[in-house]
């Protein structure tokens, strides 16, 4: 996600003698975004103790394999009717503990096919006695999400649009909220045949009846609750085929015309990160990008990123198009599983934007942007915040520390960080395991270096 210091940036290319500079200019826009106003989603002020209090020790005794979802949106009422079946694995003795929104109206439940006792308590769901370690869970429920999944109306229609991060997937639908649990998702949404429907992965069915349709979405990869994407709507759409993997721009009808050049960043910016890391981790799936009215950037929701209008350009706003697409290796394929390490995919991401000026504009354009960096660093806390955990600082310190560890070994440093992706693709790690990771390659104790930037180190929290 980036939500926060969005730069405007114009790369003015000028022939000085015989020789091309590229010169790349930041202009803060705007640091100070209160996050705060956004409803209920008070993403920059959500608390440690408030995710420590969300994940309960039993659900990490829990895995889920996979979640399937049939959705009818209420537009009017801004509600949802869901038919959900979650299928998990579990420790024998374990309490079975899921998220859901305590505004959700529970009207069917049961476990296996046989009706079960459960409480819905706290925004968690409780199975006492379960003997099975092998669960089908099936729910009917009908939920006015307060976080996680937003009705919004503009000119061209009533739309949906989802941002779970970094706990509010359960907002809307029943699932283990904590990064470190992935599943596959399949989602079906009843909608009016004219709307759009996108999802995570691909659309797999459409089925139209009258003025209904029923379009049904699948991942082919694992994904995290707070990366499931839905969005509903009047879209235009954009879509190409580019080295094997499909892209898609769903823009307003009227901003249509800037969806080529999104596609061109989005393509451009995914062969440069393959270049430098590892190949484009979802390519079964698609990349797509979806505008809506969200005013505060983008967000890296799983082979569907979300985009605010006022950043649809990629003429003005190419690094928020990169960071979120950057993501796609940190963060949404190789995931932290708590979210003190949130530095782990906010750093790789942004400095992921880096590599791309790099690309575009030589030394010159990496050091530009590693230098804006610099100067939006601030001396705070970077892991386990207990506060405001998507602070700028997160995210620049991170980035810093990449830097650095380029900067002690340019030989071992992209070896190493492509070891990394690809040996952690769709898992989950932590602070302690990029660290010992990167040692591996460095052949020396990395400490004082992780230290200078995160100040704790690696320690647990
Ligand atoms: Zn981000």
């Amino acid at each position: 996600m980036k939500t926060t210091g969005i730069k405007i940036l114009l790369a003015v290319t000028g022939i000085l003698l015989s020789a091309i500079f590229a010169v790349l200019f930041y202009v803060l826009l705007d640091a100070n975004y209160n996050l705060s106003d956004i409803g209920k989603i008070k993403i920059a002020s959500v608390t440690r103790a408030e995710i420590q209090n969300h994940v309960w020790p039993s659900q990490k005794k829990i895995d889920v394999d996979s979640i399937k979802i049939f959705i009818v949106p209420d537009f009017h009422e801004k509600k949802i009717a869901a038919r959900e079946t979650i299928y998990l694995r579990k420790s024998a003795a374990a309490r079975t503990v899921l998220n859901l929104n305590d505004n959700a109206g529970i009207s069917a439940f049961s476990v296996n096919g046989l009706q079960t006792e459960f409480l819905h308590i706290n925004s968690h769901i409780v199975i006492n006695n379960l003997r099975d370690s092998v669960l089908a869970i099936r729910l009917e429920y009908s939920v006015r999400p307060d976080a996680g999944l937003f009705f919004t109306e503009n000119q061209n229609g009533k739309f949906i649009y989802s941002l779970n991060e970094p706990v509010f997937a359960s907002g809307w639908f029943a699932c283990n909220d904590t990064p470190s649990d992935k599943f596959f998702f399949e989602t079906s949404v009843s909608v009016d045949s004219g709307l759009t429907v996108i999802s995570n992965g691909n659309e797999i069915k459409r089925e139209v009846a009258g003025n209904r349709k029923i379009s049904t979405w699948r991942s082919a990869y694992p994904v995290a609750s707070y990366l499931v994407a839905l969005y509903v709507g009047n879209y235009s759409v954009l879509t190409k085929k580019i080295n094997g993997v499909e892209y898609y721009v769903y823009s307003f009808p009227q901003d249509k015309d800037k969806s080529e050049g999104v596609l061109q960043t989005m393509s451009s910016a995914v062969k440069i990160l393959e270049n430098k890391l590892t190949r484009y981790p979802f390519s079964k799936d698609k990349l797509a990008i979806v505008e809506t009215d969200w005013n505060y950037g983008g967000a890296e929701n799983q082979t569907a990123i979300m985009l605010g209008a006022k950043f649809f350009s990629a003429e003005y706003f190419k690094d928020v198009i990169v960071h979120e697409i950057a993501h796609s290796w940190f963060g949404n394929s190789v995931g932290v599983s708590t979210w003190d390490d949130v530095w782990l995919i906010e750093g790789g991401a942004t400095y992921c934007e880096a590599l791309y000026w790099e690309a575009l504009a030589g030394k010159e354009g990496y050091e530009a942007a590693v230098n804006s960096f610099r100067n939006e660093n601030k001396n705070e806390p970077v892991r386990a915040r207990k506060s405001n955990l998507f602070a700028r600082t997160v995210y620049v310190q991170g980035a810093l520390l990449f830097d650095d560890l380029r900067k002690q070994s340019g030989d071992k440093f992209f070896p190493a960080i492509k070891n990394f992706l690809e040996k952690y693709d769709y898992k989950t790690v932590d602070c302690k395991i990029f660290k010992e990771e990167t040692e591996k390659f460095y052949g020396k104790d990395l400490t004082s270096v992780f230290n200078r930037r995160l100040k704790t180190g690696c320690e647990n929290l």
